[in-house]
């Protein structure tokens, strides 16, 4: 089979779905990959890299996107990719397929099998594909490198021959997988670090990364390990304890997620007018809304001297590891729609079954 990857084109992506690496690997598996010319550059990746890796390089995205059987990507594809493509052609990366109308229907229309990564059910086995995981945690890792880049302080205690600096006060918002990587890194810089979430078991994960688990009252445990959303009772009480607690804290990552939803706004502008001038909130959760009711995506702004960051794409920043991981996620995934060198689909396998795109009709559905 054919395997085609073109170049990113969305602005301001640097992944790629494919490494040197991986590449190898799928050509092992039987696949004949073409990649377009200059794909790897946002990665310091060279063309002369994926010919080694057995890849034969193309000039333009309709000579990688073509012929292929199975197509890699990060971003979901253009218009213009997906006309690209051949009709039945199978898809991977993270599609989006229903937050765009016009792809939802490019994509039916040219009969693309399609399989957005970020549909995997997440189980155990599927964790060596979860790109949602292996992307927040880069997502988690440069939110907290901005914030200790952006505040005007040290992380870390000190004992400086000019007298002792206090070590910062760090608070994540959010400790799925993001929330952990930031807590980690803010840890790791020597800040005294505290998290916390709506999922109670969270406050074994935080303590074993040397945070504090701040308790503001409320659990709200949802599906498959998910949030759910609180109720208003619940959204007040957490409000209320936490608008007391950000006085005393430095800077402030958000990472707060439900699937599915905008982000939950968590941080008011009342409670960012009681914090102290100089402190620093970056909010990793920006692409959905934000967790800060002042945060403007894409933007760096001041308010009453709190400096509030809504950074977006924050994997793209590590490009080099972050698609080193996709990759990697993406080679498992595809390794799954393989038997003997060739594509066969097993519909009885649930993470083939469960992130197909469009769904196929559920068993029960049909007899019904
Ligand atoms: P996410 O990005 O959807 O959400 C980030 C965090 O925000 C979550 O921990 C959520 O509980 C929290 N949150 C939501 N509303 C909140 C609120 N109002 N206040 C405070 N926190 C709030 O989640 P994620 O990081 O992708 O994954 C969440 C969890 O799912 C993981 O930590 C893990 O336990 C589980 N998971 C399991 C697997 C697996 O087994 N394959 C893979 C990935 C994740």
């Amino acid at each position: 089979f054919i395997l085609g990857v073109a170049r990113e084109r969305a602005d301001g992506e640097r992944r790629l779905a494919l490494t040197p690496e991986t590449c190898k690997k799928l050509v092992a598996a039987g696949a004949q990959v073409r990649v377009e010319r200059d794909a790897g550059t946002g990665i310091g990746v060279t063309d002369e890299a994926f010919a080694e890796a057995g890849a034969q390089l193309v000039g333009d995205a309709n000579a990688a996107l073509g012929d292929a059987d199975v197509v890699l990507c990060v971003q979901p594809p253009s218009a213009e990719a997906i006309a690209a493509m051949k009709q039945g052609a199978v898809l991977v990366g993270s599609l989006q397929p229903e937050s765009d109308p016009a792809r939802a229907e490019a994509l039916r229309a040219r009969g693309i099998v399609a399989f957005p990564l970020e549909k995997l059910p997440r189980t155990t086995r599927a964790q060596a594909m979860d790109v949602l995981s292996s992307q927040a945690g880069m997502a988690g890792y440069k939110a907290m490198l901005i914030a200790a880049q952006l505040a005007p302080r040290f992380f870390p205690m000190l004992t400086t021959a000019a007298g002792t600096i206090r070590p910062s006060k760090v608070l994540v918002v959010g400790a799925g997988v993001a929330g952990l990587q930031a807590i980690a890194t803010a840890k790791r810089l020597g800040a005294q670090v505290e998290g916390f979430d709506v999922r109670p078991e969270t406050r074994e994960q935080i303590e074993s990364l040397g945070g504090k688990f701040l308790d503001l009252g409320v659990s709200a445990a949802g599906e498959g390990g998910y949030a759910r959303q609180l109720t208003d009772e619940e959204r007040a009480e957490q409000q209320r304890r936490l608008g007391e607690h950000l006085k005393n804290v430095d800077v402030i990552v958000c990472t707060a997620a439900v699937p599915g939803r905008p982000a939950p706004k968590i941080v008011s502008a009342a409670m960012v007018a009681g914090m102290k001038p100089g402190s620093t909130i970056v909010d990793l959760a920006a692409e959905t809304g934000g967790n800060c009711e002042l945060t403007k995506p894409g933007e760096t702004i001041n308010a009453n001297g709190v400096t509030i960051a809504g950074p977006l794409n924050l994997a793209s920043m590590g490009a080099f590891h972050a698609s080193e991981m996709y990759a990697r996620n993406a080679f498992n995934f595809v390794s799954l729609l393989l038997k003997d060198g060739a594509l066969a689909f097993d519909w009885d396998d649930e993470l083939l079954a469960k992130t197909v795109w469009p769904p196929r009709p559920q068993p029960e559905t049909a007899a019904a």
